[in-house]
């Protein structure tokens, strides 16, 4: 890795931990810090970000990803990252940016990773045994150039329907503490046990209900309660593995199917919810059921909501 990154309009390269917290059973904080972070290109509010981290491949290894004989680098890095061999070219993952502290070179990002029991990943793997001095890469927003990222996009005075599950509290924790005073609503946060819930700055218009699952499957605290909260049925919508995008985003602007956003809407409720905007965000089976409940039994244009699969189980979230 080389910091010859200058002409690329994001912040790729190395980055080294700082600092690690067990915050609760299911969270682990790492705070990154590099002298290229300097150029970080975050301000306030940010909400729910995205970034990438890119563990390494073998332990020790700092993945590469520009090549180390570039003096310069366009936009071809990332088919040249790709063609890596995996050890090499580490594992590229999507998390969001949970607060940055510092300034200047001293900079740092702070990222609350997920961890949990069953089957595991690079990311997973890598946070259980993350210790500072450990260096990874990450590519981030460049001071100066558009980055894209930000899906939280509400039109003013809506009424806010929040709902996500572990992997999106880092996310929903900044949305809640850089929403404005006079913001109204409801979040709705499922986490694996009681002692993962987080106390989180917000406005006393916005109502946050923390949901503990405590071994019950993903989504079966969350989908009914927002359900519920809808003055639908409390019922979870099944669907079927082979309908589960893993890739699901569904944006007021993007569909991940590639189809235009069209109305979808039953002839009811319609009027019921037309202040509402919806962020929701989790597991991609769990999404997509929400999504079925919301835009085609509750007649919610989809158009209001942020539909996103965070993760897949069963599947790796290569890049
Ligand atoms: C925009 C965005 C923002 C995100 N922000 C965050 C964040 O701030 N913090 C965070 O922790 N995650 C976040 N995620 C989710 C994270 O990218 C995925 O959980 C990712 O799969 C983790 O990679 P991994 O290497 O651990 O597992 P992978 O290699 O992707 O998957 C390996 C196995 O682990 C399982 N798995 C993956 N994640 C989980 C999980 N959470 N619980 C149980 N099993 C799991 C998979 O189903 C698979 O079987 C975000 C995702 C997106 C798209």
């Amino acid at each position: 890795m080389t910091s010859t990154t200058a002409e690329l309009p994001l912040l790729l390269g190395t980055v080294e931990v700082r600092t690690v917290q067990r915050l609760s059973p299911s969270f682990v904080r790492v705070e990154l810090g590099a002298p290229l972070l300097g150029d970080l290109g975050v301000v306030h509010p940010w909400y729910d970000q995205r970034i990438k981290l890119v563990f390494p491949g073998e332990p020790g290894a700092v993945p590469a990803l520009l090549d180390k004989h570039s003096t310069g680098a366009d936009e071809s890095w990332f088919s040249t990252w790709l063609d890596r061999p995996e050890e090499e070219r580490g594992h590229m993952r999507t998390y969001s940016i949970r607060d940055v502290v510092g300034e200047g070179e001293d900079a740092r990002l702070v990222v609350d990773i997920v961890v949990h029991e069953g089957a595991t990943g690079p990311g997973n793997s890598w946070a259980l045994n993350a210790a500072p001095g450990d260096r990874l890469a990450i590519m981030a927003p460049r001071r100066g150039h558009a980055y894209g990222g930000i899906e939280w996009h509400p039109e003013p005075g809506r009424r806010l329907l929040i709902a996500g599950d572990e992997t999106a509290v880092p996310a929903i924790c900044v949305i809640l503490e850089q929403l404005p005073a006079s913001a109204r609503g409801t979040a709705f946060v499922e986490v694996p046990y009681a002692a993962d819930v987080q106390d989180v700055d917000h406005p006393t218009g916005v109502e946050v209900v923390w949901l503990p699952r405590e071994g019950a499957e993903h989504g079966t605290r969350l989908h009914p309660a927002v359900t519920a909260h809808l003055g639908a049925p409390a019922a979870v919508t099944d669907v079927s593995d082979e309908e589960v995008d893993p890739d699901l985003w569904e944006t007021p602007t993007f569909s991940s199917s590639c189809d235009e956003p069209v109305d979808e809407r039953a002839a009811i409720d319609v009027e019921r919810h037309s202040d509402l905007y919806a962020w929701i965000a989790g597991e991609s089976k769990v999404v997509t059921g929400m999504r079925r409940h919301l835009v085609r039994d509750l007649g919610i244009d989809r158009r209001q909501v942020a539909f996103m699969g965070y993760w897949r189980r069963g599947v790796s979230m290569r890049s």
